[in-house]
């Protein structure tokens, strides 16, 4: 007789995806059941955090063990991209990201899972979940043999690639990292490089283990077919070019060349009403941005929300599965126009394919006006009519709720809320102002005089308010 484990919810992955979301479930009261198939700690890609990365970090209370664990700092980036120069790039101060190693901060956000009340099985690997009445069964192999999770309700935080599902659609032309450790290279620590070249980009870090994390991001034809020992010459000649990392050249490649798929995806269904897919496994992005890992478990903060929702208040079931639906692709749409713009930014001078395909011709007409400019609009503005005021689904406290929001073209989603002014208070204020410097000054009143002028600006630009005359 196989044994079963019955749980309220059962987490495939025990990455940064899959921890962040049975954390936060597990705080949310609820009984969950985490699959891991990798003994900690384990090697994985991705080890730059952006300084964004301490918000995940305390929205997941774990500030204090992930500055504990003595990762690197990283307070400085030196770039050379667009115009060839070198550019120093420093953080303000106080501001910085960290250069982790992904086995022991895997291991950490897992440890915080655990100690949630999270149940974890690890090693134990899942295989495919089949879906039956009332919720999913999920067969689990492990050094104690075979055995079945009966759940409610299924989280697949399985990364980008595994054995549960099949290949989502790609976002942008394949591209792949070439990657290798350098000992003993006379690269200073400290810092990030970065760097374009013709028909590549160029990435570097010190590792937390001392060697020197060189990669190089090309199409993925320049490696279709090829052998090892060709690629392996190919990423030596191109690090040769490089202004920044040859001297990686210097020092001993340790292991030979890594390969890594880097194109961005999205899967087609992120969620149903009892499943959901968190972090890559539900959408990965260019790794030019280094916020894969705070965005994979962002999402499992949001999915968690969401989760708790359609299990406590199923009537918003909905309303919960439309919020995550639009989060995710606001997500990814942001991170899209954010690298295409930097590889426009490029291509503009080094007109080569691999520039040319990635970059995105800017869209400046969403752009916010500078308040010199809204002068000439002196008087009584009103709400333009494109604008249409329907519910949103929004995140409040624990759960997904519907709340007025405002609708218009210009927007990728509406809001409920403009720099925490809620769509209701903005109305009225519109309603009774006189003047665009009157409707600054009423909004200051429920906000700071900055942010007043600029959320005026921001309507302005976007056309969302005109002038009633
Ligand atoms: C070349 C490259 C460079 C990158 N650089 C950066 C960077 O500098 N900074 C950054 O923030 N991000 C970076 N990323 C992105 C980052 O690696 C990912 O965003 C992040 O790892 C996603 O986390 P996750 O939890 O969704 O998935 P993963 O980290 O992949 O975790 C998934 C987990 O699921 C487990 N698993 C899979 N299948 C099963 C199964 N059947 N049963 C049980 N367990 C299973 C795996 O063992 C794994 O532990 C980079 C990505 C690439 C490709």
């Amino acid at each position: 007789m196989t044994p079963v484990t019955t749980a309220e919810v059962c987490v495939i992955g025990g990455g940064p995806a899959g921890s962040a979301f049975a954390t936060r479930l597990a705080r949310l009261g609820h009984d969950v059941v985490l699959i891991e198939r990798s003994a900690f700690p384990r090697p994985r890609i991705g080890e730059a955090m952006a300084p964004s990365i301490w918000t995940i970090l305390d929205l997941l209370e774990v500030r204090d063990e992930v500055a504990a664990a003595g990762f690197a700092r990283v307070e400085k980036s030196i770039l050379r991209w667009a115009g060839g120069a070198d550019e120093d790039v420093s953080l303000p101060p106080g501001r910085f990201g960290l250069m982790v190693d992904r086995g022991r901060f895997d291991a950490l956000l897992l440890d915080t899972a655990r100690k949630a009340g999270v149940r974890v099985l690890q090693p134990a690997r899942a295989k495919a979940p089949r879906v039956r009445s009332g919720g999913w069964v999920v067969p689990v192999e492990s050094g104690e043999g075979a055995s079945l999770i009966e759940a409610r309700f299924l989280v697949d935080a399985a990364g980008r690639y595994s054995n549960i599902r099949r290949t989502e659609p790609l976002l942008g032309p394949m591209t792949v990292a070439l990657s290798g450790h350098w000992r003993d290279t006379p690269l200073v620590p400290g810092h990030n490089r970065i760097e374009a070249g013709q028909d590549c980009w160029y990435w570097g870090a010190p590792r937390p283990d001392g060697a020197f994390c060189a990669m190089i991001f090309v199409d993925a034809d320049q490696c279709r077919g090829r052998r090892r020992p060709d690629i392996e010459a190919d990423y030596r000649n191109r690090l040769s070019e490089s202004r920044l990392l040859q001297d990686c050249l210097r020092g001993a490649l340790e292991g030979g060349v890594r390969l890594h798929d880097a194109t961005p995806h999205q899967t087609n269904a992120c969620v149903t009403e009892t499943s959901v897919k968190v972090g890559e496994a539900s959408f990965s992005l260019d790794p030019l941005s280094s916020q894969g890992v705070q965005a994979a478990m962002n999402s499992g903060l949001q999915a968690a929300v969401v989760v708790h929702t359609i299990l406590t208040r199923p009537e918003h079931a909905s309303a919960a599965m439309a919020f995550y639906r639009d989060a995710q692709a606001d997500t990814v749409a942001r991170h899209r126009a954010a690298s295409a713009r930097h590889y426009a930014a490029v291509a503009s001078t080094t007109s080569t394919a691999f520039w040319c395909e990635r970059a995105a011709k800017l869209d400046v007409s969403s752009a916010s006006m500078p308040m010199a400019q809204l002068r000439a609009f002196a008087g009584k503005a009103r709400l333009s009519g494109e604008v249409r005021i329907a519910d949103v689904p929004i995140i409040e406290r624990d759960h997904i709720m519907l709340r007025k929001g405002l609708h218009h073209p210009a927007l990728g989603r509406p809001f409920a809320y403009l720099d925490g002014v809620a769509v209701e208070t903005l109305l009225e204020r519109v309603a009774s102002s006189n003047s665009l410097d009157e409707l600054g000054r009423e909004l200051a009143r429920v906000t700071t005089r900055e942010r007043g002028q600029r959320m005026v600006s921001w309507l302005v630009g976007r056309r969302i308010l005109v002038s009633a005359e």
